[in-house]
């Protein structure tokens, strides 16, 4: 449920038994709703599985088409990865976390924007922070940080934060976000693509830095 602070902040998780998937549903989405879901596709790669992103380089003329093989493929894939991270998530706690990939930044920005930003833009911000924090803490090569950025522009998703935010804005709703436990901020970074990883351990410096690099 939504609390003034922002979306998503209070609930209870079932797990489900099946997950049933209607592909025809992908044909009524609007050009906007398709590109959110890309976002949500787009993560799923960065964080587990780097043939998937090779294939939203490589096919994204005819995803942008929703080529009916493409979608399915699509789909299929990005199911198969968040099933094996919940699954490895029962013996090993807190990978799930790694689901989180964007969404540090991109809650903040959604909220930041009163909601004007979709969920899709705003996670789309937040993989290029968490992408441009990875790189600036010398975890990640900026030929694969530039991929990540080119990737989502492909799709016609944003890269940069709209004007009008505020950096501290966004930090103060970053603080209030449910995963900053105790006090810190579990970012979702990534070694390259595919090799994602959990740090509570980022300077507020480099956040900082980031938001003003995305900022234009
Ligand atoms: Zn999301």
């Amino acid at each position: 449920m939504d609390l003034p602070e922002g979306k998503n902040l209070l609930g209870t998780f079932y797990q489900p038994r099946a997950v049933y998937i209607g592909l025809s549903f992908l044909k009524t989405l609007s050009e906007k709703d398709l590109a959110n879901g890309l976002a949500e596709i787009i993560k799923y790669s960065i964080i587990g599985d780097h043939n998937l992103f090779e294939f939203l380089e490589q096919e994204s003329d005819g995803i942008k088409k929703r080529k009916p093989s493409l979608m399915e493929s699509l789909v299929g894939r990005s199911c198969k990865i968040k099933a094996d991270v919940v699954e490895m998530d029962e013996k090993e706690l807190g990978l799930r976390r790694i689901l989180n990939f964007g969404h540090t930044l991109g809650h903040a920005l959604e909220a930041a924007s009163g909601y004007g930003l979709s969920h899709g833009e705003a996670v789309s911000i937040g993989m290029v922070g968490a992408a441009n924090i990875s790189h600036r803490l010398d975890y990640l090569d900026m030929a694969s940080y530039q991929r990540i950025v080119d990737l989502i522009k492909h799709y016609h998703l944003p890269t940069k934060i709209p004007a009008g935010m505020e950096t501290a804005q966004i930090m103060g709703f970053m603080a209030t976000d449910k995963k900053a436990v105790g006090g810190q901020l579990h970012f979702v970074l990534i070694k390259k693509i595919g090799a994602p990883f959990v740090t509570p351990e980022i300077p507020p410096g480099v956040v900082v830095e980031t938001i003003e690099a995305l900022q234009g």
